[in-house]
């Protein structure tokens, strides 16, 4: 299947306005990029800051770029002109140093914060504690150039599939926890990002509004780096 048959077929069966797709392109070529851009796609994931910025610099600016994978504070310079969402804050030193460039840029930078669900111990992400702990902060009502805007999980890489839809219902629950607790007034707090290629449909099913899909749209990566 092509690239722009893969699109059309997702749009068929994940329900927009409800759900929003982002196109996962990480080792994928900027002509790939532009398949699913002339498809209609306009929002893609990158997991890497620098593979980011070469790609933003080269393809159309009506892009919205959202990074996915883990950002070390000294990176942030370089996303901060353009992201249009950080999905993969994992401390509130993270947060306060994405504010500092988005207030240098003059921008609001929206961010998710990134919660560790799945059983594998790599994978990076605050726990419940941890979680709550953040959003008690004081120092967070100061943060005026960046919004939290939900959370974003990653469900174990395992074929059990009760094992994932735990997972997932885990992080529904607390996103609607952390909801009630923190952000009753902020109608911006309403995005949950959990679903990918392998487990988006139980992520839907679970309460997910946002999907992050690469090899469903891109088909297999088969390098694990992106030469420019
Ligand atoms: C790579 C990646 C995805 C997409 O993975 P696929 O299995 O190809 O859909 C989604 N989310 C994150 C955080 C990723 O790093």
């Amino acid at each position: 299947m092509s690239i722009t048959k893969n699109i059309e077929s997702l749009r068929q069966e994940i329900p927009s306005g409800q759900v929003t797709l982002i196109a996962v392109s990480k080792t994928k070529s900027n002509e790939d990029i532009m398949e699913a851009y002339e498809a209609g796609q306009r929002v893609f994931g990158e997991n890497m800051v620098q593979e980011l910025t070469a790609k933003q610099e080269e393809l159309p600016k009506d892009i919205e770029w959202h990074l996915i994978g883990h950002l070390q504070s000294n990176k942030v310079k370089y996303i901060a002109p353009f992201i249009a969402m950080i999905q993969s804050v994992d401390s509130l030193k993270l947060l306060k140093e994405i504010n500092k460039h988005a207030e240098k840029n003059n921008r609001v930078i929206d961010c998710l914060l990134q919660v560790h669900i799945a059983d594998e111990e790599a994978k990076f992400g605050f726990d419940h504690a941890e979680l709550v702990e953040a959003l008690r902060d004081e120092s967070l009502a100061e943060l005026k150039n960046i919004r939290i805007r939900g959370l974003m999980g990653i469900a174990t890489n395992t074929d059990n599939e009760k094992h994932i839809k735990d997972e997932f219902y885990e992080l529904k629950m607390l996103f609607d926890g952390v909801k009630a607790s923190f952000f009753r007034k902020d109608d911006s707090f309403n995005t949950l990002s959990m679903g990918m290629s392998s487990d988006y449909k139980l992520a839907i099913a679970a309460g997910s509004n946002m999907v992050r899909l690469g090899s469903t749209i891109f088909g297999k990566r088969v390098t694990k780096h992106y030469k420019a």
